[in-house]
């Protein structure tokens, strides 16, 4: 089967590997950018470029359904592949395996959240998870790092199973692995719209490009991508309408490590990640990130950066973790996430009836940590189909 997938970003690159394992599937990749994400980027071209790769899985508020269920396999996936793609390309993945530490504060649904968390650290051991809640004497102790007095943190969940990926440098290994194993990347390659019926393909500027179905991963591309197929005259298929939300994050270098160097997981607190990136003592770096700014729907013309939303992140950042204040900047970025309107995210769906286009895309806030439950739900859609 000729699969054609359009978007090399985390979740197409994922999806190539994992249908690479199938030897029924004969792939092709293209892609507008001139190659694969660019790692460290000081302006972000794709949503991977911006991420920060925190994997919030075991540590969602959720006690089960599908959306825990894909989170909680996208560990697994990672712990089970990034040690191969590590050693089958020779490339550095950081990856943290050190879990999250996320602060609780007080709330007027402080006693509810409480009970919830108590429940989900009940509930996790059967998912093969552990959640731990600490309090404030526990957090003084393991992280002196965190602000604690008079602060309005009552405790702070711990997940030690869960991890932090670099996006950028997964996604290269993820590509440079399908090569290897046969996967064709044309880079440069621009899809200006989609062909449905019974012979799907891809209309670029250098011609069409033909194939038995088409994966649709083309992030906020992939909207504008799927209404040329309604206006071809394709059956009515799904409405796909995609909202841009920036999102802006800092990198800095510290002169000592923040808290103990032994122990250093991602911390978050209200929505605000610290993520330990490099533990080499001549460059302790750390990403702070990220802002959550909504623009106008479906455009990203008129959204830029707001520096006052920056100028809250970094304040925020610095009262949680005061050390923060003697830190260098290095890098500033921003980048845009995929969010569905009207429909929860990721959208992994036929682009209409017996259309042979597989849209995969939409994963907003979380699309590093479910690329690998979508690329696992698209392989086992393409091989119902037969050959
Ligand atoms: C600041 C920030 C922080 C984030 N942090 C996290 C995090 O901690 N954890 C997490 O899981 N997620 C995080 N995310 C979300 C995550 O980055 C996205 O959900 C994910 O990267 C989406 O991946 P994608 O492959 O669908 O899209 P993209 O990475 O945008 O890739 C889409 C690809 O499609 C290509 N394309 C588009 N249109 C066309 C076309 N017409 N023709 C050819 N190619 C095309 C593009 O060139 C691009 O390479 C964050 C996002 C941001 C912005």
């Amino acid at each position: 089967m000729r699969v054609l997938i359009v978007g090399s970003g985390v979740v197409g690159a994922t999806i190539a590997y994992e249908l690479s394992e199938n030897d029924a599937f004969e792939i092709t990749v293209v892609d507008a950018q001139p190659g694969p994400v660019v790692a460290d980027a000081a302006v972000c071209a794709t949503s991977t470029e911006a991420a920060l790769g925190v994997l919030m899985a075991a540590i969602a508020k959720k006690e089960k359904g599908r959306n825990l269920k894909m989170r909680l396999a996208g560990v697994d996936w990672y712990d089970r592949v990034i040690p191969d793609l590590i050693e089958s390309t020779g490339l550095e993945i950081p990856y943290n395996r050190q879990g999250i530490l996320m602060l609780q504060y007080q709330s007027d649904r402080f006693e509810a959240d409480r009970r919830l968390w108590e429940s989900l650290a009940k509930v996790r051991p059967s998912q093969n998870r552990r959640l731990e809640i600490w309090y404030p004497n526990q957090i003084r102790s393991v992280c002196p790092q965190i602000a604690m007095p008079g602060s309005r943190v009552w405790g702070a969940v711990y997940s030690p199973d869960d991890r932090q990926v670099h996006p950028a440098k997964l996604t290269q290994a993820l590509v440079q692995s399908a090569q290897e194993r046969g996967v064709k990347f044309e880079f440069g390659t621009q899809v200006l719209g989609l062909v449905g019926g019974k012979n799907p393909g891809v209309q670029t500027a250098a011609g069409g490009i033909k194939a038995d179905v088409v994966v649709v991963s083309a992030g906020l591309g992939s909207a504008a991508m799927a209404q040329t197929i309604a206006k071809a005259g394709a059956k009515p298929g799904l409405d796909l309408k995609l909202r841009p939300v920036l999102g802006q994050a800092i990198q800095v270098r510290m002169a000592e490590p923040i808290g103990t160097m032994g122990f250093q997981p991602v911390i978050t607190g209200n929505d605000i990640h610290l993520v330990p990136v490099n533990q080499d003592p001549e460059n302790l770096d750390y990403w702070v990130g990220a802002t959550v700014e909504f623009g106008p729907e479906a455009s990203t013309a008129d959204l830029v950066p707001d520096s006052s939303a920056f100028e809250s992140l970094w304040t925020q950042a610095c009262e949680m973790i005061p050390a923060l204040k003697s830190a260098t900047k290095v890098r500033q970025w921003n980048g845009v996430r995929p969010r569905p309107i009207d429909r929860p995210a990721p959208v992994i769906e036929w682009a209409a009836e017996n259309s042979k286009i597989l849209l995969a895309t939409g994963h907003y806030r979380n699309g590093v940590l479910l690329a690998p439950a979508t690329a696992i739900e698209v392989r086992s859609r393409l091989e119902a189909i037969g050959f």
